[in-house]
């Protein structure tokens, strides 16, 4: 953590912004620690603040070090963070222009006076994309423990299983086993509804013949992890045997590319070409891949629009599908971290097509 505000007050002196508001929850963690639900974080080129209410001042001082933590809720928090300003003469204020509303904007511009508030160009929470050691730790854990929650669910799916049953019966392994909750809710789509990219999961139960996709992931110290597979109940009809083995190419394609100083949109082209050449492209309707942090999906983005370059110490995930309406879909999705000469496969489990 104190390396990231060192980061964020370079950045800032590289701006010649003298004051950042963080107001996001995600980026309050990053920088301060804390993990309460209710804060904003003031950083001055010389001084830190927590400023939260009553309920978690004595949790804040546990888990900020370094902060002073204040205890002034609402309105109060304002007036403290516009004073502080003046006091330490800053004269222009960042704020996070992505995730705050616009009421809370008119706020700030109704206190603001003569300090400059700037739009942030999301430089706040671009100091996230590199991720230490320590996130990456995290994040492995979190992959590991999601790839065991999979080696327990191949033993038990059977036919007549409900997509519902499948989902809880992983959710309760991986609490159990040490997640702190979801990165995000169960995706366990069977049949035709692995065609949906992002199907609830439903009261079908699974048929001979299915394909089921499971995407997933643990969350480990905040940090998040994902990964899909999809399976068959049975033998697949030939369709649905093509368009895996399709995915896994290009995901293979794909990875097999992945290191610092390609461009985010070359990963994914890789990967769209092949699946394009074999006539599914219009049924790959999504980017290829995102980063993954204390978010479930965070930049950069793998995608026909994606920006920037792969750096070492980046997480993503690549997950190529395609998705046959009526019929079913495949998505194979792994969590890599991008070293200095190549990437780490975070995800360990099977990809050749499993057949139950
Ligand atoms: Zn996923
Ligand atoms: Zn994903």
């Amino acid at each position: 953590m104190k390396e990231a505000i060192k980061k964020l007050r370079l950045s800032m002196e590289k701006k010649g912004i003298d004051a950042s508001l963080i107001t996001h929850s995600e980026n309050i963690r990053y920088y301060s620690g804390f993990t309460g639900s209710s804060a904003i974080v003031l950083v001055l080129a010389s001084e830190k603040y927590l400023i939260t209410d009553f309920r978690y001042v004595e949790q804040a001082q546990a888990q900020c070090p370094g902060f002073k933590v204040i205890d002034a809720a609402g309105v109060k928090g304002f007036d403290f963070v516009f004073d502080r300003c003046k006091e330490f003469e800053a004269k222009s204020l960042w704020f996070e222009e992505s995730t705050i509303s616009y009421m809370y904007y008119s706020r700030l511009v109704e206190r603001a006076a003569t300090i400059s508030l700037l739009a942030d160009g999301n430089e706040i929470s671009k100091q996230r994309l590199i991720k230490s050691e320590d996130e990456i730790s995290n994040i492995k854990k979190a992959a590991q423990l999601a790839d065991k929650g999979f080696t327990h669910l191949l033993g038990i799916i059977k036919t007549g299983m409900t997509e519902r049953e499948i989902a809880l019966e992983l959710e309760f392994f991986l609490r159990r086993n040490g997640s702190e909750g979801l990165a995000f809710p169960i995706i366990a789509a069977s049949g035709p509804n692995s065609a949906l990219p992002h199907a609830e999961p439903s009261d079908r139960k699974l048929e001979q013949g299915d394909f089921l996709t499971l995407d997933f992931g643990c969350r480990i110290g905040g940090y998040c992890s994902d990964m899909t597979r999809t399976i068959a109940i049975g033998e697949p009809c030939e369709k649905l045997r093509e368009i895996y083995e399709i995915t896994l190419e290009a995901q293979k394609k794909a990875l097999g590319i992945l290191r610092p100083g390609i461009s985010c949109k070359q990963v994914d082209k890789v990967a769209r070409d092949h699946i394009n050449s074999n006539g599914y492209g219009e049924n790959f309707g999504h980017g290829l891949g995102h980063g993954v942090g204390l978010h479930v999906h965070e930049e950069p983005r793998l995608s026909p629009m994606g920006e920037g370059e792969l750096q070492a110490g980046m997480i993503v995930t690549v997950e190529p599908g395609i998705y046959l309406p009526k019929l079913g879909g495949v998505r194979i999705e792994d969590l890599v971290a991008i070293t200095s000469d190549g990437y780490s496969n975070l995800v360990t489990s099977i990809k050749d097509l499993v057949i139950i």
